[in-house]
């Protein structure tokens, strides 16, 4: 029984809560968990099969899928560009969602967006998609629907009618801030 559970916690899938950003630019900078922790950091990029797996799956789950029926995986030759492009993104959005404007940060970002679509792919790739989509949300309307979740720190867009989300995945993040919360209060609470 627990060989069993060795085994599973082992084991990594794209679930659909790994495609709660609600763009693919989002989900690509949401490749890396917990990205302000020294200890709990994780790129999950950082693995080939892994970063191999995400187009498969980015079609099936991703929020922006019906524009990119196929997307072909990345050569692992061209990883570190696209991990470039990736941290540009978390970079920008990161600090514009903080409430300020960089402008060397967007900059930076529509150079390798530019680098990225200047690049000769056959079909859609992994790259170029995401690229795209990087570029709609640098022209997004409402750029205040982009949240930060409070718990875990992944960028995601927040398209509830009274724009109320405060975690990526209430399922997830908002279930475990609420456990935390319950543990804390009953440790505080004086014995009756
Ligand atoms: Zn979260």
């Amino acid at each position: 029984m627990v060989f069993t559970s060795y085994i599973v916690s082992m084991t990594f899938t794209w679930t659909a809560h790994r495609f709660v950003g609600g763009a693919l630019a989002l989900d690509v900078a949401n490749s890396v968990i917990l990205r302000h922790d020294a200890e709990g950091r994780r790129d999950r990029f950082a693995v080939a099969e892994q970063f191999q797996a995400f187009p498969e799956a980015a079609v099936r789950l991703s929020a922006e899928r019906q524009d990119f029926p196929d997307l072909r995986p990345l050569p692992e030759e061209h990883r570190g560009e696209f991990l470039q492009l990736r941290e540009a993104i978390d970079r920008y959005f990161r600090v514009r969602t903080l409430g300020s404007e960089d402008r060397l940060a967007l900059a930076e970002l529509l150079e390798r967006i530019a680098a990225t679509l200047r690049a000769a792919t056959v079909g859609q790739t992994l790259d170029q998609a995401t690229a795209r989509s990087a570029l709609r949300l640098i022209c997004e309307p409402q750029p205040e629907r982009m949240k930060i979740c409070g718990h875990c720190g992944w960028l995601f867009l927040d398209r509830s009618k009274n724009r109320s989300r405060t975690w990526c995945d209430m399922t997830v993040c908002g279930n475990r801030v609420k456990a935390s919360r319950h543990y804390k209060r009953k440790k505080t609470e004086p014995l009756p």
